[in-house]
C-alpha cells in the first residue's frame, strides 16, 4: 500500500479533487488528475532549472529515445489508471487498438509476478514504442515521471541484468543512480492524489500499471465502481519480492 507523505506540494495536489463531490465522474476525476500531472511538472520543472539545482546536482542522463526504466514493474493508484484508460479511448482507433492489444499481450506474460520476476523477465511495458519512447506521455504514471538517472549505463545493466545488479547494490557494490529531487516532487503528488483517495473512500492500493488498466478496458463500468468505493481486485495489486 502507498503510504502518503504531508507537504505543500502533496496538499496542492490533493487540493485539485477538492471541489469534486463526494462521487464524481470519470471526467471530473481525469480533469483533476491533469491538474496534478500539471502542477507536479511545474514544480520539477521550476526546481531543475533554479541555480541551486544546477549548481549542485548531477546532470540527468534521460533522453528521449532512451527506455530502459521502462520495463519493469511499475505502481499505480486507481485514478491514474482511469486516466490512462480514458486517454486510450481518446486516440485515434486503430492506435487505441494497437496499444491495446500490447497491453492484453504484455498484461498476459507479467500479472502476477513480483517486482524481481517482472524485472527478469526484461519485457518492454506494453506503451514503449520501438524507438524508446512512451506512447501515453501526457498521462503517464507518477512513478514513471519521477524517475531520472545520472548513468544510462547503469539502467542499460539492470535491464541485462537485474538480479545481478541487484545483489551489487544490496552489497554496497553499486550506488543507486536515480535523481532524489524529482522522485521526491512527483512522490509528493502522489501523496496529494493518495490524500485524495481516501477522501473520496477509494482504496490505497497500489496496482499493476498493466493489470489495472487492462482491467478498465476490459469493464470500463469499473471506472465507476472504483469511484463509489469498491475494491479493485486482488489480483490488479502489485506483488511485491518476498523476504
Ligand atoms: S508508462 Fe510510459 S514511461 Fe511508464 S514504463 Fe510505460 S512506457 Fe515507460
Amino acid at each position: 500500500m502507498f503510504t502518503p507523505s504531508d507537504d505543500f506540494l502533496a496538499r496542492s495536489a490533493a487540493a485539485a479533487f477538492a471541489p469534486l463531490p463526494q462521487k464524481p465522474t470519470e471526467a471530473q476525476a481525469c480533469a483533476a488528475m491533469d491538474q496534478v500531472f500539471a502542477l507536479a511538472e511545474q514544480s520539477w520543472q521550476a526546481r531543475r532549472s533554479s541555480l541551486d539545482y544546477l549548481r549542485s546536482a548531477p546532470a540527468s542522463a534521460c533522453r528521449a529515445g532512451c527506455g530502459w526504466c521502462c520495463h519493469q514493474q511499475v505502481g499505480i493508484t486507481s485514478l491514474e489508471a482511469i486516466r490512462i484508460a480514458a486517454h486510450l479511448r481518446d486516440l485515434a482507433p486503430e492506435t487505441a487498438a494497437e496499444l491495446v492489444e500490447n497491453l492484453r499481450r504484455v498484461n498476459s506474460q507479467t500479472q502476477g509476478l513480483s517486482t524481481g520476476q517482472r524485472a527478469q523477465s526484461r519485457l518492454a511495458c506494453a506503451f514503449l514504442s520501438i524507438d524508446g519512447n512512451c506512447r501515453i506521455y501526457p498521462v503517464r504514471p507518477l512513478r514513471c515521471r519521477g524517475l531520472h538517472s545520472i548513468d544510462a549505463n547503469f539502467c542499460a545493466a539492470s535491464h541485462q541484468d537485474p538480479a545481478g545488479m541487484r545483489i551489487k547494490l544490496e552489497a554496497g557494490q553499486l550506488r543507486p543512480v536515480y535523481l532524489s529531487v524529482p522522485e521526491s516532487i512527483f512522490d509528493s503528488a502522489l501523496s496529494g492524489v493518495l490524500m485524495a483517495l481516501k477522501k473520496l473512500k477509494m482504496t490505497l492500493v497500489s496496482l499493476e500499471l498493466h493489470a489495472a488498466v487492462s482491467a478498465l478496458v476490459d469493464d470500463p463500468k469499473q471506472a465507476r465502481r472504483w469511484m463509489a468505493g469498491a475494491r479493485p481486485d486482488r489480483a490488479l495489486a502489485l506483488v511485491p519480492d518476498k523476504r
